[in-house]
């Protein structure tokens, strides 16, 4: 449409053009005539150089389209008696007086498109010419064809229409060409991501070099697809930790039976082979139950119940209840509180807290040690610090020890004490529950200090911890 609305501009400028061409041709010619022609008693009479061949040429090509008449329409002769009217005039017809009175009567040229009866359009100029002696004034024409200048119109029509669909068609192959340019790297990822699948979690799209939107996409889908992995993998260790935990007292439980079945004799065989299965089973049970309440905290099921209360009642308490089985393993166990610590938190969790890291430290801790328990209250957060004396983590374990069902590698005791490797995991989600942080700072052989640190200005809603996947991922960014 635009382009149509361009063409029609550009035509009716050069047809101006043209127009304006020829009529400053005719305004020549006319000119040219009033320098040669006379009429005296209704004859015209030429004054030129016939044997110039400029004038010659001049007045040849004027008598092409012409006419000398008088205010009748009479056509005038030349003194050689030839009649003033071309044989091309002619054909356009001649004037009739109705015609030629307005042309007489006023002083500027007048203008017309006639056609000759072959439908030639001619462009006429007319105007008058006096008499030199008695200034009767006398009508003259002169036209030129306007055959060319049409040609030229529609010649440029038809270029105009021929060029609007290679326009077109150049236009829709240019965006063509780009958007398939702009689109092949696009395609390329595509085809990479879709190679991309849980058994093939390890490929990673090469990003181009270019440092452009797309390799920022790349960048950050091969990130999405890092965390995709790490989730894949944690899931994936979960299912064998999972797996592990629960057939050792299965397995046990199953050697105790065979036991109680083929082997014992006495009541007491007996006895011994029930109560060991009746442990394991206690212990199966145990793993079940804090898996369920783990997959529960993380998945945002099991919400906070805070209340305001006094921290340091709490921590007190719970130090209490630990009084007797750290002085049958000879540990001592002290407690530095300040009088009151005033916090909204929810009190079930908060003393599992407490529990889990008292017990730790406790199993952890060799007879003749000591484990400190203190609190401190500062601006905005409170501080909880569990200190031992124990074996210590060394470096490399530390960054796994809040994952579920991890245990630092000869540490563990065997047997019914052998723990489920899941009591820092809810160290963990409690704290971040609670808005906290927790970190470790422990040396081999010499003993390990829990903090946990926790806000109590703004109490904080509990969420499930954002993962990629639906599956409960490790702690242990915490
Ligand atoms: P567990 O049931 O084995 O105690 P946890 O998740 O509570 O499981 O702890 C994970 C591991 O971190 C423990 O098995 C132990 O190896 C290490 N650990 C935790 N607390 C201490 C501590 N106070 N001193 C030394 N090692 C510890």
């Amino acid at each position: 449409m635009m382009l149509i609305g361009v063409g029609g501009v550009f035509r009716q400028k050069i047809a101006a053009s043209l127009d304006q061409q020829i009529r400053d041709a005719l305004d020549q010619e006319w000119a040219g005539l009033r320098g040669y022609l006379r009429i005296e008693n209704n004859r015209t009479i030429w004054f030129y150089d016939r044997d110039q061949p400029d004038e010659s040429f001049f007045i040849e090509r004027l008598q092409r389209v012409y006419e000398v008449a008088d205010a009748e329409g009479r056509i005038l002769s030349d003194e050689r008696g030839g009649i003033q009217i071309s044989e091309i005039y002619e054909s356009l017809g001649r004037d009739t007086p109705t015609r030629i009175a307005p042309v007489l009567n006023s002083k500027q040229p007048h203008w017309e498109v006639r056609k000759t009866a072959k439908g030639v359009p001619y462009l006429i100029r007319s105007g008058v010419i006096y008499d030199e002696d008695d200034r009767k004034p006398f009508f003259v024409a002169i036209g030129r064809s306007l055959v060319d200048n049409q040609h030229i119109l529609g010649q440029f029509t038809l270029t105009w229409i021929a060029i609007i669909p290679a326009v077109i068609l150049t236009g829709c192959l240019l965006g063509w060409f780009l958007a398939a340019r702009a689109l092949t790297p696009v395609l390329e990822v595509a085809q990479a991501a879709q190679r991309i699948s849980g058994s093939n979690l390890s490929l990673r799209i090469p990003t181009r070099g270019a440092a452009d939107e797309l390799d920022y996409l790349i960048a950050t889908f091969n990130r999405m697809i890092q965390r995709l992995e790490n989730s894949f993998n944690q899931m994936r260790q979960f299912s064998t930790d999972v797996s592990h935990e629960l057939r050792t007292p299965i397995t046990a439980i199953r050697g105790q039976l065979e036991v109680a079945l083929f082997t014992a004799s006495t009541v007491e065989q007996y006895r011994e082979a029930m109560l060991n299965a009746l442990q394991d089973t206690e212990r199966l049970s145990q793993i079940v139950r804090a898996l369920l309440l783990l997959s529960q905290a993380e998945s945002g099921q099991l919400a906070l119940q805070k209340t305001r209360l006094d921290l340091s009642k709490l921590v007190a308490d719970v130090v209490d209840q630990f009084q007797i089985p750290y002085e049958e393993a000879r540990v001592r166990l002290t407690a530095s509180l300040p009088p009151e610590c005033s916090a909204e938190v929810d009190r079930i969790q908060i003393e599992r807290m407490v529990s889990n890291l008292l017990s730790n430290a406790l199993k952890f801790t060799p007879a003749g040690g000591e484990v400190r328990v203190s609190l401190e209250n500062d601006a905005g957060s409170v501080e909880l610090r569990v200190e031992d004396t124990g074996c210590g983590i060394a470096t490399a374990h530390l960054p796994h020890i809040f994952d579920r069902f991890y245990r630092v590698p000869g540490h563990d005791a065997s047997g019914p004490e052998r723990g489920l490797g899941l009591g820092l995991s809810f160290v963990a989600w409690i704290v971040k529950a609670h808005g906290g942080v927790v970190r470790v700072e422990s040396t081999p052989g010499k003993g390990s200090n829990f903090i946990v640190s926790l806000p109590v200005a703004e109490p904080v809603v509990p969420t499930a911890e954002p993962t990629d996947v639906a599956v409960p991922s490790g702690m242990n960014e915490l």
